[in-house]
């Protein structure tokens, strides 16, 4: 089977009905990011606010026709997140919750850091941030240059963030910097926002506004020993390797949110556009199985991620060709609306902006080109492929 067992369809159902809510608030919170706050209480974006927390550290899990979701498998983030998408991906983006930050956290923290940050999680919808890219250092991540400096009660941050998602509204980070030269020098700390030092304003993007990306400002922040995520860990297993395997399992996700854009495009164009030339007609199909085609694999490299955190390399597969799927499909809506289609069809000239953004989300497409490669020359995207053809 390529596609969703009983359990997941069920989880789809909901997701599809939930979505609903979403629709008359993208250009709300298009125009105000903040308005999102307004709407806490839908149950997409309550489900979002817990999403990816496990069962044992007393997340109560979402009850649907009998099956219990608490958000942690790949799996099922690809059905939350295509679904929700569909609806409208800024309202998705704009949700609080633990998302790329949370899935750190399950990586690489020790058990009291996990229960102090599940349990604000859990406490209240809280935003949360993954602080990577720097003002020069996006694709080379690894070669940040944002410094932790021991003092004798932990460390003291320093340096900025650009491009961060939720930054100026997110509660707690997890902040990536370098405590010493190399690769292994990376250290990922968990920072409560309010800490002395820690500044953050919002950048004013033109897609995919709802995410209130922002840059950050590390001045002299101090983190206490206890926030080092990895601690408990060999220098192997902390800083690279957290953020490579935080990518590793979100990217189907991230693709999945590619996919729900695409899809919204072709829904905007059967419901506006009923009667179609033949050879537009054609266009929209092709695109249409080219999204269904997408989304498979989309799922294909779920269900890698989801056997085994490090086979990535579907899921780089899944990426590239959703971003690229969104950025066609709207493109060519506007073109099957006719002129000016993107002034008289406010919704379109959003999702357009929107696709455009997840060229850079989680990585570009030259970078999923080079990860993809390397496992080419590997022989581990064969491997992968084979051993998750027919995986639920
Ligand atoms: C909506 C959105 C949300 C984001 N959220 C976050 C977040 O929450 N946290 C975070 O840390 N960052 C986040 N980012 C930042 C994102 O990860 C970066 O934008 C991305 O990694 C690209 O970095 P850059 O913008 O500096 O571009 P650059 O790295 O400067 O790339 C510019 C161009 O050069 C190409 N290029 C770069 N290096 C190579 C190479 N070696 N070979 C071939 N081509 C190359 C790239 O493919 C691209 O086309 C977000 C970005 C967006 C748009």
């Amino acid at each position: 089977m390529t596609g969703p067992d009983r359990r997941l369809a069920a989880l789809r159902g909901q997701m599809r009905e939930w979505a609903a809510d979403l629709r008359p608030l993208a250009l709300e919170i298009d125009r105000d990011p903040e308005a999102v706050r307004r709407h806490l209480d839908l149950p997409a974006l309550r489900h979002l606010a817990t999403m990816g927390i496990p069962a044992e550290y007393g997340h109560e899990p979402e009850r649907i026709d009998g099956h219990r979701f608490h958000g942690v498998s790949a799996r099922e983030r690809v059905v939350v997140m295509e679904e929700l998408a569909r609806a409208d991906a800024g309202t998705l983006v704009a949700a609080p919750g633990p998302l790329l930050a949370g899935v750190a956290v399950g990586l690489v923290a020790d058990q009291r850091q996990k229960e102090w940050f599940y349990g604000r999680m859990l406490s209240e919808p809280l935003w949360t941030c993954f602080a990577l890219t720097e003002p020069d250092r996006g694709s080379d991540a690894g070669a940040l240059t944002t410094t932790l400096t021991p003092t004798p009660r932990g460390a003291l941050l320093n340096g900025e963030k650009r491009y961060v998602g939720n930054a100026s509204r997110a509660r707690i980070g997890v902040v990536f910097a370098r405590g010493r030269r190399g690769p292994l020098g990376i250290t990922a700390v968990l920072v409560d926002t309010d800490t002395p030092g820690f500044r953050a304003e919002p950048l004013d993007m033109i897609g995919l506004r709802g995410a209130r990306i922002g840059s950050i400002v590390l001045d002299d922040v101090e983190i206490p020993e206890e926030h080092f995520l990895g601690r408990h860990l060999p220098a192997t297993r902390r800083g690279v390797w957290a953020f490579v395997q935080t990518f590793n399992l979100l990217r189907p996700g991230v693709a999945a949110i590619a996919v729900g854009i695409a899809r919204a495009a072709h829904d905007y164009v059967t419901a506006h556009r009923r009667v179609l030339r033949a050879a537009d007609r054609d266009r929209l199909d092709t695109l249409d199985r080219r999204i269904d085609a997408t989304s498979r694999l989309v799922w294909q490299a779920a269900a890698a991620v989801d056997a085994r955190g490090t086979d990535g390399h579907l899921a780089s597969a899944a990426k590239l060709r959703a971003a690229r799927l969104a950025e066609d499909m709207t493109l060519a809506a506007g073109e099957l609306l006719g002129p000016g289609a993107r002034l008289t069809h406010p919704l379109l000239d959003k999702l357009t902006r929107d696709a455009r953004a997840m060229e850079f989300l989680e990585g570009t497409e030259n970078m999923q080109k080079l990860n993809l490669f390397q496992g080419l020359l590997g022989g581990k995207v064969e491997r992968d492929a084979r051993r998750h053809v027919g995986t639920q």
